[in-house]
């Protein structure tokens, strides 16, 4: 399906791809067959700032990533809606249940699917290329995509550079595989609960941290590809 790609790449998509959704329970993929992944590589400087905590530049960051991702997702999904398809955009955020702090539909499903990237020990989704320096949203839909090959084990190896710095002790130290539940590798209470703490010592509006991400070697391989000293004062 090159005419979506093109068109989600030329309205700012970093990477798209398609995922063969039929193996997952009916209910986490709206009983649509199929997924695009679509995803955005975040500014390298602005990542860069977040190695010894959050800034508002990247709250800011975040904020807007997430306002173009879903705008891409909903021009996608009415792209193959108007060829006859079914489609459903799956916004960047959002429908959280406020009890397992998770999502009907994960974008990192849907990616690693894809075969875009695997669920770090963070679990975030990091890519070989950009590191975990990415956002997703996703479209579910019947249309008869080119899926790509799932990647199923993570290839985080003996890395344990975010377990080591995340203050919150939010990720466990365990390697992930596909079918795995989210709180075997991390706990998502407890980096809430520290966003919570920092963000009332602080005072300011700042609700996310990303210490994770600015510290995975394969995100500092992309910082240092994009002529930043990782290192720099
Ligand atoms: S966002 Fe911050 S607190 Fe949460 S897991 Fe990452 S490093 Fe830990
Ligand atoms: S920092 Fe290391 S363990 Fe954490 S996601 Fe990146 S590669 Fe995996």
């Amino acid at each position: 399906m090159d005419e979506l790609r093109d068109m989600l790449t030329e309205h700012g998509a970093t990477l798209v791809g398609y995922a063969d959704l039929s193996p997952l329970p009916a209910e986490v993929r709206a009983g649509l067959p199929r997924g695009v992944s679509l995803a955005l590589a975040l500014d390298p400087p602005i990542i860069a700032g977040i190695r010894n905590g959050p800034t508002a530049k990247y709250m800011e960051l975040y904020r807007r990533s997430n306002a173009l991702l879903t705008e891409l997702a909903e021009a996608g999904a009415a792209f193959l809606r108007e060829r006859g398809d079914r489609a459903e955009a799956w916004r960047a955020t959002g429908g959280i249940d406020r009890g397992t702090l998770s999502v009907r539909t994960q974008h990192k499903t849907l990616a690693t699917r894809a075969g875009l990237g695997w669920v770090g020990k963070c679990a975030l989704l990091v890519t070989e290329r950009w590191g975990s320096a990415v956002r997703f949203a996703s479209i579910l839909t019947d249309a008869d995509l080119p899926v790509g090959e799932p990647v199923d084990e993570s290839r985080c190896g003996e890395c344990a550079a975010c377990v080591d710095i995340c203050p919150g002790e939010a990720p466990q130290g365990v390697n992930w595989r596909a079918g795995m539940e989210r709180p075997e590798i991390f706990d998502a209470f407890a980096c809430a609960r520290h966003m919570r703490e920092r963000q009332q010592r602080a005072g300011d509006d700042i609700t996310i941290c990303g210490m994770c991400i600015a510290c995975c070697p394969y995100t500092l391989a992309y910082l240092r590809r994009s002529g930043i000293d990782p290192n720099a004062p």
